[in-house]
């Protein structure tokens, strides 16, 4: 078969000259020969196919080290590794779409505005059980009139580790976060998950060296007044309830809801995977402490539900469901909900926090 010169090669697969001698340099397109004395590229037209595809792969924004594995695998195995690509892609896309729209409302000081209004009140109730089979409970649920959090510790040093990251946020539950601009906010939040980190390492550390394998996880929510901060690492969960529906509001960060998310495993390969609580990110003992931090608008009758896996894992959500849309206060939800974990089997710790948004009389 004829070999095509570089130029005939970059009309035939609409790339540029520049791009087939960057992708030769990568390795990602070899040249079929190159001329010993001038240098020249000549490429075979059977190439043609692998300069689209890398071409395509450039386009979606896929790094070059990445394109550089695909190019080498098996169509089938290709098809996922771009199909986990894009997935990751559009989870970090939505993360930073959220982070956008809140530094337009703060560079456009609507969080100032926003202050000045009518405060609005919460109700709240918390609750946490050993459930009927662990010996201790290593969960911490609070709720404060500035703070809701829940932690689900783990390791042997689990119960302070969480009860040390729970301490850290509860100092925050004062009245000066009232009128703390949301940029301020969200800066003290890091400062806050960072001190929390610390504090969860050094109650591992503290211990007997066998503790030091001592983590948490961390969902917690800062009121003030007209907002919602929400700080969120590892699986417990914090879920909304409006107009009737419950939405869950974080993400679980689980090795199982990577695969989920990237596509390699079904929502019911996911709900009986062995591994299925094995965190992504946690505070203390893991590699990847990372927080979610968002900040959420918050409007009369809304329903806000934090809980640990030991409820979310446990109970099916229509019944979760049923209990946080039955009337009555947080503290009878709260009750209900930890009753609904007990009363099928009761396997884990289980913490709930139940808040009430209201709108105080003038
Ligand atoms: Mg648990």
């Amino acid at each position: 078969m004829e070999l095509l010169t570089i130029g005939a090669f970059a009309r035939a697969s609409r790339l540029s000259p520049k791009a087939l001698r960057l992708y030769d340099d990568l390795g990602l397109l070899t040249p079929a020969r190159v001329d010993p004395d001038t240098g020249y590229r000549h490429y075979d037209p059977g190439q043609l196919e692998q300069a689209r595809l890398v071409a395509w792969l450039r386009r979606i924004g896929m790094p070059l080290a990445l394109i550089q594995q695909v190019c080498l695998l098996p169509p089938a195995e290709a098809a996922r590794e771009v199909g986990s690509f894009w997935a990751r892609t559009e989870a970090e896309t939505a993360a930073r779409r959220d982070l956008a729209a809140f530094l337009v409302d703060h560079l456009n000081g609507k969080d100032r505005l926003m202050s000045t209004t009518n405060p609005l009140g919460i109700r709240y109730a918390a609750l946490s059980d050993a459930g009927l089979v662990r010996e201790s409970n290593q969960d911490t649920a609070y709720a404060g009139s500035r703070l809701l959090a829940v932690a689900d510790g783990f390791g042997r040093a689990g119960a302070p580790a969480g009860a040390a990251a729970v301490e850290v946020f509860r100092r925050l539950d004062t009245d000066g976060i009232e009128a703390m601009p949301a940029g301020d906010l969200l800066n003290v939040l890091q400062d806050a998950v960072d001190q929390a980190g610390r504090a969860v390492t050094e109650v591992a550390t503290a211990g007997p060296a066998a503790e030091a394998d001592a983590g948490t996880t961390l969902t917690a929510m800062l009121w003030t007044g007209s907002q919602l901060a929400l700080v969120h690492i590892g699986d417990s969960r914090a879920y909304l309830l409006r107009d009737g529906e419950l939405f869950q509001i974080t993400h679980d960060h689980t090795m199982v809801q990577s695969l989920l998310d990237d596509g390699r495993l079904t929502p019911e390969e996911a709900a009986s995977h062995p591994q299925r609580s094995l965190l992504a990110r946690a505070l203390g003992a893991h590699p990847d402490m990372t927080p979610d931090i968002r900040l959420h608008e918050v409007r009369p009758a809304h329903r806000y539900l934090l809980c640990s896996d030991g409820l979310s894992a446990v109970v099916p959500a229509d019944e979760i469901h049923r209990v946080v849309t039955a009337p009555g206060d947080p503290e009878q939800a709260v009750r209900g909900l930890v009753a609904l974990a007990n009363a099928a089997g009761g396997p884990d710790n289980v913490s709930c926090v139940v808040a009430d948004v209201f709108e105080p009389a003038a």
